[in-house]
């Protein structure tokens, strides 16, 4: 079950809350995301995915968005999208912006930047680790002041080194300050936060991906990160992303991912999914779609 507010969305696990809070919403190109596929990939799928997931014009609307986990014991979000004050990123929209809302719209969920225990990005993108600092006087300081930023080591290790420059501005700007100030926790791909929230290993998309799996009294969920960007993925788990570090890896995870909760009685929380943004997958007459909870 979902209610739908204006800029922020609320699901029950269990009796459990997660929040979804928006950064920043936009259509793609499937051209853009996908290495060999054009919108009349869309075509099979057209019935389910539109409205909410591909628009009229068959690009496909995607949302960054954070979601906060309220557990019995912990308050913890879940990616932190592209923030404020950027640079360098590759994507010239998500550079230099200043916008307000995001943590306008946290405070209207009720959480305040101080309020979040814990931290934990699926992997170490630019639009999973952007409010995980916010600019003050000129340097990058925690946005979440007494969190704990939980880092995966195997992820970490992937990027340190790295040579390519919009990977390091992403490193010097949102995962060094942290590392600086002392704020982290490095983890392990089997790490389980508390009784309710675990990581799910997800590799492929990069080395240390991994998926945010959430169990409330018999309900469960899962949060994807970029294990699939899109719903169509449900059906195309095959589709090659442009932005997956080992391809036919993460072709495999996200197949064994839909096998493995196809008709199940598990809610999908996409990362990067449109609202309405938590799903069922389902097969109808041999086909994996997506079932919306209302329906
Ligand atoms: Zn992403």
């Amino acid at each position: 079950m979902s209610q739908q507010q204006s800029t922020t969305q609320r699901f029950d696990i269990g009796g459990m809350t997660v929040t979804k809070v928006i950064d920043t919403v936009e259509t793609f190109s499937p051209r853009v995301l996908y290495v060999d596929k054009d919108r009349s990939a869309f075509d099979p799928h057209l019935d389910w995915l539109q409205p909410h997931f591909v628009d009229a014009n068959k690009a496909m609307r995607l949302s960054i968005h954070s979601f906060i986990i309220e557990t019995r014991h912990h308050r913890v979000l879940v990616d932190t999208c592209v923030g404020n004050h950027k640079q360098g990123s590759g994507f010239p929209q998500w550079n230099d912006r200043t916008d307000a809302g995001y943590l306008t719209d946290l405070a209207a969920a009720g959480y305040r930047p101080e309020d979040i225990d814990y931290v934990f990005c699926t992997h170490m993108h630019v639009d999973h680790t952007g409010w995980n600092t916010r600019l003050r006087d000129g340097r990058w300081v925690p946005t979440f002041p007494n969190a704990r930023y939980l880092f995966n080591k195997r992820e970490w290790a992937a990027w340190e080194h790295s040579d390519n420059p919009h990977d390091k501005a992403t490193m010097t700007q949102n995962v060094v300050p942290i590392i600086e100030a002392g704020q982290v926790q490095w983890v392990d791909n089997n790490w389980a936060i508390d009784d309710q929230v675990e990581l799910l290993p997800t590799p492929g998309h990069t080395p240390g991906h991994c998926s945010v799996r959430i169990a409330h009294r018999g309900a469960s969920a899962v949060i994807t990160g970029d294990m699939m960007i899109h719903p169509v993925q449900i059906a195309e788990p095959g589709w090659q992303q442009t932005a997956d570090a080992d391809k036919a890896l993460a072709a495999r995870t996200r197949l064994a991912f839909v096998d493995n909760h196809c008709d199940r009685d598990v809610m999908i929380l996409g990362t990067h999914f449109h609202t309405p943004t938590g799903v069922y997958i389902v097969e109808r007459g041999g086909a994996r779609r997506v079932r919306l909870p209302d329906s």
